[in-house]
């Protein structure tokens, strides 16, 4: 199977190529030609697997350049028992009879980015010896919190890999910023940037394109690549995770034969919830894909209304993964429903560069709605929502989960649609301790690790062990940069 890119689609690349560049040369993002199916035995089959069998089975039909042995292998190291507490990987939890959570931070970091993060690594450093690639590659990251850390732990210490993280010196929580700082391994770094995210971003994607820099690393035998959610390689393990999440509820039971299931997903750059798109696409039976916001709701408009426009006040919330007005992975999307036509989509995205709007034809607007449905939530539903599912079923939700878990209620309310329905569940409650504890009416007392424990005794919920960890860890990384300085601090970190 051969890849595409959404603003070209006269080139073609084999996986091991779109994933060691992550983004096309023009700015498109790769594609598969056509997505494969699954049959219903080959459902079936997938029922009796682990999570990691189901993984190679499911990637194995994207990347033919790669062995099944060699997935088999990485499957195993990335989902394997050190890796996460929960043997199932991504469990699913039953809140009533209707209504699921698939729990997709059960890995290192407690975020469901670890899910791709934990494979990205394993696939690009294939991808090296598939290409015949020589030099060491560097990955630059610039985070609002989550990405970072996870991408830290998926690349520390593999071969021919060196990876430097840029973080908002005052735009992370604490413990996320404990998490990154004391980050382990011999090929990595970790600079704070005096800026908010979006100086960040900025200082990132400046030193990719500047020519004189990459050929300056070139000389040292770096070429630079970029582990966020554009790369088909985090794409495609996310699909893994639906195809379990239907298997596992099917084979359980919960799910009758050609029931379908609604999933409803938190977003911001739309990652997620378009690898439960491919599941569906697939052959998955999966009903609606509901998109929920939080008071960004850039996304919600733009599926209810074809106009996507990010000229709008940006809003931090206690959801910061979801903080996000340009939404990269929906050129995906567009690309598809278009019918492949890759000069549309080029049009929309220099409309969106140009303008910070543009506005797709009723033709996709139809499939749109027959696909998806939105809804976003404020920052007072969003608490409320966790006190409720606390009180009342005994689960505790982080912040993110229950934007998803708001808007699932406003989906079956305005609808009728009450069918079986599962809520992407993002992060561990534990991460953003601060607002957990006060949706439940406890009050803070501290900061960053210490609330941790205050959690664990208000809620009994066990502590993921490496977050239980975090406070005994030698602080590693102390540097702090202006904007303007980020890249010698890559030139000093690849020296
Ligand atoms: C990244 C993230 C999201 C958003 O996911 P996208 O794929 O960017 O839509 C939601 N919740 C958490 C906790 C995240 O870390």
């Amino acid at each position: 199977m051969r890849y595409l890119s959404t603003r070209d689609n006269t080139l073609r690349y084999t996986a091991a190529e779109a994933i060691k560049q992550g983004l096309s040369r023009e700015g498109g993002l790769f594609l598969p030609e056509q997505l494969p199916r699954l049959t219903a035995e080959q459902l079936t089959a997938l029922q009796q697997m682990s999570y990691q069998d189901r993984a190679v089975e499911i990637m194995s039909l994207f990347l033919e350049d790669y062995s099944r042995e060699e997935l088999k292998s990485f499957a195993d190291a990335a989902y394997g028992p050190e890796r996460f507490d929960d043997p199932a990987v991504a469990p699913v939890r039953t809140l009533d009879g209707t209504t699921h959570c698939l729990e997709l931070w059960h890995g290192p970091t407690s975020a469901f980015k670890d899910m791709a993060l934990q494979m990205l690594p394993h696939l690009l450093y294939a991808s090296l010896g598939k290409t015949g690639e020589e030099k060491t590659v560097c990955i630059l990251v610039a985070t609002s919190g989550d990405t970072g850390k996870a991408a830290l732990e998926g690349f520390r210490d593999v071969d021919h890999t060196r990876i430097m993280v840029f973080y908002p010196k005052d735009g992370v929580s604490a413990i996320q910023k404990l998490q990154m700082v004391t980050q382990e391994g011999g090929n990595v770094g970790v600079c704070a940037v005096a800026g908010n995210f979006d100086d960040a971003q900025t200082g990132v994607k400046r030193i990719f394109s500047d020519e004189a820099m990459r050929s300056a690393l070139l000389e040292r035998g770096y070429f630079l690549s970029s582990a966020n959610s554009i790369n088909w390689g985090r794409v495609l393990p996310q699909i893994v995770y639906y195809v379990s999440l239907w298997c596992d509820l099917t084979r359980d039971g919960k799910l009758g034969p050609g029931e379908k299931l609604n999933i409803c997903v938190p977003t911001g750059n739309f990652g997620n919830i378009l690898s439960a798109y491919y599941a569906k696409c697939m052959g998955v039976p999966i009903g609606k894909l509901i998109c929920a916001s939080n008071k960004n709701d850039v996304l919600t408009e733009f599926l209810r209304t074809g106009v996507y426009d990010r000229n709008r006040t940006f809003y931090t919330t206690m959801s910061p993964s979801m903080d996000i007005l340009i939404s990269s992975n929906l050129e995906r999307l567009l690309y598809t429903l278009s019918g492949g036509n890759d000069g549309e989509v080029r049009g929309y995205m220099e409309q969106l560069n140009s303008t910070g709007r543009y506005q797709v034809r009723e033709e996709i607007m139809e499939q749109l709605r027959a696909l998806f449905w939105a809804g976003s939530t404020g920052e007072e539903e969003t608490q409320e929502t966790i006190r409720r599912y606390y009180r009342d079923r005994h689960y505790l939700m982080d912040t993110h989960t229950a934007v998803a878990a708001h808007v699932l209620e406003q989906y079956r309310a305005q609808t009728g649609d009450s069918g079986p329905a599962a809520v992407a569940s993002t992060a561990s409650p534990y991460k953003f301790c601060n607002h957990v504890l006060r949706a439940i009416g406890e009050t803070p007392e501290g900061d960053g690790v210490e609330l941790i424990g205050q959690l664990q005794k208000a809620s009994g919920m066990p502590v993921p062990w490496r977050l239980a960890a975090l406070g005994s860890k030698e602080v590693r990384f102390t540097q702090t940069v202006e904007k303007q300085e980020m890249e010698q601090a890559v030139r000093d970190f690849l020296r």
